[in-house]
């Protein structure tokens, strides 16, 4: 039986901030969704920090414009309560009046696979917040192409012929698949620079896919900054695929991203339980995994993959790492580079201020010294 699995997540205001969506705001959402009649086979609503995730199966396929709509439909009532409390950023993902076909471009991520459901299909759900798409660079790197954080990569027969990375470079909105094992270095190249190439699929080397991901940059889109693109990401596990305990381990070394407060700092991903809020503790970004079993549709989960005590201990590692790189203040890399700033309008301000002050150097001192002390290294 095919099954399509879709998961479309959008913050649509916050209690207070950036922190966590209201109950009403999430009931409004449910209600929505419930409402749908038999367009769906099974739902699960919950959210990380401020993004609110729909995991919806069913049997349209991809980029179905009905699943789309409840989506959209759910969003706009979650806004319309927002709007009525006051919450922060109240539609803040809704970029567009009106829905016309499909979400991907109008603000909420979207990450679905379309297949055919083993007779023990397991899933899991990776939804993140205060950081971007490329967040998933690392782990799924160390996931499918590192065995030294995966055996998996020697002992399953699939996993050692290589998987196909399509990856996409959210600037220039191209996209490139990349094969393992001969493609390993330039994939290594792109996935250097998560904010410009991030991962949208992976498939197995026989065009399984395996993995999908949300790749919109919110603020590509709307040209000015509306709040970080936080991702989800949906990963099939268990047989030709990765196991489910090789797929969230790899999130056992909070890694620096991009995101957090103000989205303009660097800080670690930190695991976190199902349905937490974002921490005021600076927004340190923020990863939840969602465990689901599967079968002829009907779901059975989530099991809340980063509850068992074990993640306590990556959680304080992650806070000593996230105070650590706060220790420097605003003094880069602790903040992101001039363009990856997400409110750059109060920067570009100073930069102008500081243009207006600039004079030219004595150019002849500073040249002839120059050129009488440099030497060339080669
Ligand atoms: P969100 O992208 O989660 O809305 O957060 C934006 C922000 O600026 C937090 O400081
Ligand atoms: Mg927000
Ligand atoms: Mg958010």
């Amino acid at each position: 039986m095919k099954i399509t699995v879709s998961v479309i997540k959008a913050d649509v205001g916050g209690i207070g901030g950036h922190t966590r969506p209201s109950d009403a705001l999430i009931d409004a959402v449910k209600e929505t969704v419930k409402n749908s009649g038999d367009l769906l086979i099974d739902h699960y609503i919950g959210y990380c920090g401020d993004d609110v995730h729909i995991v919806m199966s069913h049997t349209k396929g991809v980029d179905n414009k009905d699943i789309h709509k409840l989506a959209w439909d759910a969003f706009e009532a979650g806004t319309a309560v927002a709007k009525k409390e006051g919450l922060y950023g109240a539609g803040q993902d809704l970029l567009k009046d009106s829905f016309s076909g499909n979400v991907k471009g109008m603000g909420p991520g979207v990450a679905e696979l379309e297949f055919e459901e083993r007779p023990n299909e397991a899933f899991t759900v990776f939804a993140a917040d205060k950081t971007e798409p490329g967040c998933f660079n690392y782990p799924m790197y160390r996931l499918f192409v590192d065995a030294l954080s995966n055996t998996g990569l020697i002992v399953n027969k699939s996993l050692a012929e290589g998987v196909r990375f399509t990856i996409m470079d959210v600037e220039d909105g191209t996209i490139a698949d990349l094969e393992l094992w001969q493609d390993k270095p330039t994939l290594e190249a792109a996935l250097m620079y998560p904010g410009r190439y991030v991962i949208a699929e992976i498939h197995t080397k026989e065009g399984e896919p395996i993995l999908s991901a949300s790749t919109d940059r919110l603020h590509n889109i709307a040209g000015i900054y509306v709040g970080k693109d936080d991702p989800v990401c949906l990963i099939r596990t268990q047989k030709l695929f990765p196991a489910t305990e090789e797929a969230g381990s790899v999130f056992n070394n909070p890694h620096y991203v991009a995101g957090n407060t103000r989205g303009s700092h660097n800080m670690p991903l930190m695991p976190v339980k199902l349905n937490s809020a974002a921490t005021i503790n600076f927004c340190i970004p923020i990863v939840q995994s969602l465990v689901f079993s599967m079968h002829e549709g009907k779901f059975t989960g989530p099991f809340d993959g980063f509850s068992t005590p074990d993640w306590d201990y990556i959680r304080e590692q992650a806070t000593k790492k996230a105070l650590a790189i706060r220790s420097q203040g605003f003094i880069h890399p602790a903040t992101l580079v001039p363009d990856e700033l997400e409110y750059a309008e109060g920067y570009k301000a100073r930069m102008s201020k500081l243009k207006e002050k600039m004079k030219p150097m004595d150019s002849k001192t500073v040249t002839n010294d120059r050129k009488e002390n440099y030497e060339d290294p080669d």
